[in-house]
């Protein structure tokens, strides 16, 4: 039971990574990439270490991009296996960071080495794009090495993120994009009074309830071939003294916007101010933009993947723009073309983490398909 690909992903699980800890991993993988006559620069920022690698000189710009982070094992005598001793068990290699994402990595590596190997003059660059803190905060990883690349004008024009988006089997799933989240922070201001006495005060219950009925009833959108519609919900609405006799003199309202590309932030604020302007409030609104949504589209990244997916794993990968957040949301907005494709994300975060040992030579097969395909 042995190959590259395995054999690295067991060298990787063997750090202790916890983020935003990289314990090794990025100089193990920079020793092997610069083995292969990639151009390796560390970009440290802060406690995070990030790798930027390169393979080639002009042309197109293809990246594999990812973490050598993982989360916290927990109580390691929860495991069956120690969590940082890559052990096989059936059909299965345990270990944290075997499906999230060591496995990956691997992969990108080997299919790197073996494409290089093969094709020594290709056309186009093959980059890695790699941080230590995707798990934790990610303030210092891969946000900031895409700021460097911006300034550089380095962007790379195809990025995969070997993030776990398979369902049941490998290449099941890819993610082409994920939807934006904005928070508003709502305060209306009413004057306080005696419930007898609602000549003299100005109630915002009732001031704000046809505004909020009204927020609640629109169709922002309609969404698009990879987005559900935009939903708005209200999380929190607070007003009242406890009295039953007192008209409250404030109200606040907490929400949220998923939202697809079909809309974008500042329309959704212009919108929501029009009501609150509309209905007479006396308000303050405060916006918080989590995250802007993005999408790559049937592009040739979209394509090239889909293709060989389907070619080599025999599977049709469905096109989602769920789940969690990735560094695709800082790739993706510099202006490449972002998918994330890797293992089945069943044990992710789990206890007992563990990647299907076939599916690492698999995964590893598919990336060099892809290089095969766009750097040709
Ligand atoms: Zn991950």
């Amino acid at each position: 039971m042995s190959s590259a690909v395995f054999d690295l992903t067991c060298e990787l699980i063997r750090r202790p990574s916890v983020t935003p800890e990289d314990a090794g991993c990025l100089a193990l993988i920079g020793e092997r990439l610069a083995a292969f006559g990639f151009r390796i620069e560390p970009m440290p920022f802060g406690p995070v270490s990030n790798l930027w690698a390169v393979h080639g000189t002009a042309g197109p710009t293809l990246a594999f991009a990812g973490h050598t982070d993982v989360v916290p094992p927990g109580d390691p005598a929860v495991w069956t296996s120690p969590p940082f001793e890559p052990t096989v068990r059936g059909d299965h290699l345990y270990g944290r960071g075997a499906a999230d994402m060591k496995g990956s990595l691997a992969a990108m590596v080997t299919a790197a080495e073996r494409f290089v190997t093969s094709h020594p003059d290709h056309p186009g660059r093959v980059a890695f794009l790699l941080t230590s803190d995707e798990e934790g905060i990610a303030v210092d990883g891969t946000v900031r090495v895409v700021a460097e690349l911006v300034r550089r004008g380095e962007v790379p024009d195809w990025c995969i993120v070997g993030e776990p988006s398979s369902k049941s089997v490998l290449g099941d799933l890819m993610r082409n994009g994920r939807r934006g989240s904005l928070n508003g922070r709502l305060h209306v201001q009413g004057i306080q009074g005696h419930v007898a006495y609602p000549e003299l005060a100005r109630n915002p219950i009732h001031q704000a309830l046809p505004a909020l009925d009204a927020l609640r009833a629109i169709t922002w959108d309609e969404g698009n071939e990879f987005f559900p519609p935009t939903s708005f919900q209200i999380s929190n609405l607070t007003a009242g003294t406890g009295a039953e006799n007192v008209i409250p003199g404030t109200l606040e309202c907490w929400f949220n916007f998923r939202f697809s590309t079909a809309s974008t932030a500042a329309g959704l604020q212009a919108r929501v101010r029009a009501i609150l302007d509309g209905a007479g409030l006396d308000y303050r609104l405060d916006w918080q933009l989590s995250g802007a949504p993005f999408l790559t589209g049937r592009g040739r990244l979209v394509q090239a993947t889909c293709e060989v997916v389907d070619e080599m794993l025999g599977v049709t990968p469905e096109l989602s723009t769920g789940g969690g957040t990735s560094d695709g949301r800082f790739i993706a907005p510099a202006g490449a073309e972002v998918v994330e494709l890797g293992p089945v994300n069943a044990t992710i975060h789990k206890v007992d983490e563990c990647v299907r040992i076939a599916d690492l030579d698999r995964l590893s097969a598919v990336f060099e398909g892809v290089l095969e395909r766009l750097l040709k």
